[in-house]
């Protein structure tokens, strides 16, 4: 056979499949002598590189890279980056710029997909040296690198600089506020979008959705987005229905969460991991648990979310043995992460059973992290098991000294138990070494507005009113039972003080604020950076009784749906 006959022959060899009779045919031409043929090299060097045998391509590339052009080049960096050969695709970038190839758009959008293995910051400044930034293609990369680092402010200036901007590129931007939970910015994005006359497609909606699950984000805006994709046509996209469980599931409306859920019928493992860890969140531990058997009873494919989801609801619930069995089942198709082992000490730990907590610790392959000591310490404080506990905030200090809850649980736990001295003991270690308890906030949302409030605040114009509102609920709960727990004030202070700041943590304000500002009977929705303490947690049991209010917190743990005195998580949290 000729060459040419070879090379119509290797041009047929495009994917994996053809790979057996790529090498039939190398084989061949080796045997001819026409493998020393530049055509010939060229062409099984495409071939194998279409075959995806990228280290097989690079040989040939290596003998004829000196004839080859910044296409050629291109297209061996994305082979190696669409195989997994990230390290290997920045190798021959960096030896393309140094043999004075000149990379093109296509080249810079390829490699930015290699971050963090290339710095997005030097192919950046590069990419502004050859005037490419205005590229959309490069732009678009470069924004979703950056979103990737989470620097959506970096981001923002690359989107700005992009000549035309198409629908990726605004969708793109969309995503890099979704990213670091900035709705507001998304928003403004989506709006700004609209007025250039581009239409926002399924995945701008979907990322738009994402950003609105944020807690910093309000209710109403997740609820805009979701209408705004029903007029757009686009709520029937899985992509979007997806995102609007996730969103839903996350803010706590568990109801819309479940009708955009049962409404598909195509929903995809993020959706149904989505609907278990939310029942889990809200301590709805049975109807988790129904979800999870759905998918058992369809055969559907799990992941490790699916198994956490599960567990951390059984361990909300109290439901020890269901969480045992699902954690053998788990076992049996993958070996289990840190994150599972400490889903099962927090099953142990709600339930008490802190010797069976303390076993699934021994019995890891690996060395427990800061947040599974956490949780046994927490368990300790609870069950006022002081040893445990001293041992668990040992372990705990020793991975993470500046962990303030380390010493705020200990100093809980030994005030419970009536142990002054040994309080007396933490508190001082934890001014030696100056470790800061981290401020709490509330956040609460009245007329589509969110305000913000941290303990003793006074910033807010209405104050005074909130104080006194304060007062008058505080004198009411007193009156139904309420007697202060004040082992939940670390401070050294006198029993009236401590009351005092009790009286003042950021979420009673925020309750305070809702009260006076929203009509009797709705529903008050907070979300706070801090777990809901004890003491709030009993106080607002009461308020949820006295004004017939139904009132929702989350908190970085769960939800807590406190009405007619009582609170969905059954005082287990
Ligand atoms: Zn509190
Ligand atoms: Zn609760």
């Amino acid at each position: 056979m000729t060459e040419s006959v070879y090379i119509a022959m290797l041009r047929r060899c495009t994917s994996l499949t053809e790979l057996a009779s790529l090498r039939q045919l190398h084989c061949n031409i080796l045997k001819t002598g026409l493998d020393s043929d530049l055509r010939s090299r060229i062409s099984l060097m495409v071939s194998y590189r279409k075959c995806s045998e990228m280290d097989s391509a690079l040989n040939f590339f290596n003998e004829v890279r000196h004839v080859q052009d910044v296409i050629s080049w291109t297209a061996m960096i994305s082979g190696y980056l669409q195989n997994g050969g990230r390290e290997k695709a920045v190798n021959l970038f960096c030896l393309m710029n140094r043999e004075g190839i000149r990379p093109n758009h296509f080249t810079y959008s390829a490699i930015l997909t290699a971050h963090p293995i290339v710095s997005v910051f030097q192919v950046h400044a590069q990419v502004i040296r050859l005037n490419y930034e205005k590229a959309p293609a490069v732009g678009t990369a470069l924004l979703d690198a950056y979103t990737k680092l989470r620097a959506a402010y970096e981001a923002k200036k690359v989107f700005e600089v992009i000549e035309v901007k198409d629908i990726v590129a605004w969708s793109a931007m969309v995503a890099a506020f979704a990213q670091v939970g900035d709705a507001d910015g998304a928003a403004k994005v989506f709006v700004q979008m609209g007025k250039e006359g581009v239409r926002p497609n399924e995945f701008t909606f979907s990322s738009a959705i994402n950003a609105c699950a944020s807690p910093s984000a309000t209710n109403v805006l997740g609820k805009q987005f979701h209408s705004s994709s029903i007029k757009h046509g686009y709520s029937d996209s899985s992509c979007v229905s997806t995102s609007l469980v996730t969103m839903y599931a996350k803010r706590g409306n568990i109801e819309s969460a479940s009708e955009v859920f049962i409404s598909r019928t195509d929903r995809d493992l993020v959706s149904w991991n989505s609907m278990i860890s939310g029942y889990a969140r809200h301590g709805y531990g049975e109807k988790a648990i129904e979800v999870f058997h759905e998918m058992l009873d369809k055969g559907l494919q799990m992941d490790n979310i699916t198994f956490i989801g599960v567990i951390t609801a059984c361990a909300h619930a109290g439901l020890v043995e269901k969480g045992e069995r699902y954690f053998e089942m788990m076992v049996e198709k993958a070996s289990p992460t840190m994150e599972h082992y400490s889903c099962m000490v927090n099953l142990y730990s709600r339930a008490g059973m802190l010797d069976k907590a303390l076993n699934v610790i021994n019995g890891m392959p690996f060395a427990a992290d800061a947040t599974i000591w956490r949780i046994l310490l927490a368990g300790c404080r609870n069950q006022l098991n002081l040893e445990m506990g001293k041992f668990a905030a040992k372990k705990l200090i020793s991975l993470d000294p500046g962990d303030s809850a380390a010493y705020v649980l200990q100093s809980n736990m030994y005030a419970a138990a009536g142990k002054w001295e040994e309080k007396d003991g933490v508190r001082k270690m934890m001014d030696e070494k100056k470790v800061k308890k981290e401020a709490g906030y509330s956040w609460v949302e009245v007329n589509h507005r969110r305000y913000r409030f941290m303990a003793g605040d006074h910033s807010h114009p209405l104050s005074n009113s909130i104080y006194l509102k304060l007062e008058e609920i505080c004198d009411r709960v007193k009156e139904a039972g309420y007697v202060a727990d004040t082992s939940f004030v670390l401070h050294d202070v006198e029993l009236q003080t401590k009351e005092v700041m009790l009286s003042q943590h950021s979420e009673r304000l925020a309750i305070a604020f809702a009260l006076l500002a929203t009509p009797a009977g709705m529903c008050i929705q907070i979300a706070k950076n801090l777990r809901v303490c004890g003491d709030c947690h009993a106080f607002i049991k009461l308020i949820s009784d006295i004004e017939n209010r139904e009132i929702v917190v989350r908190d970085t743990v769960r939800f807590h749906h406190f009405k007619d005195g009582v609170c969905s998580c059954g005082d287990y949290w």
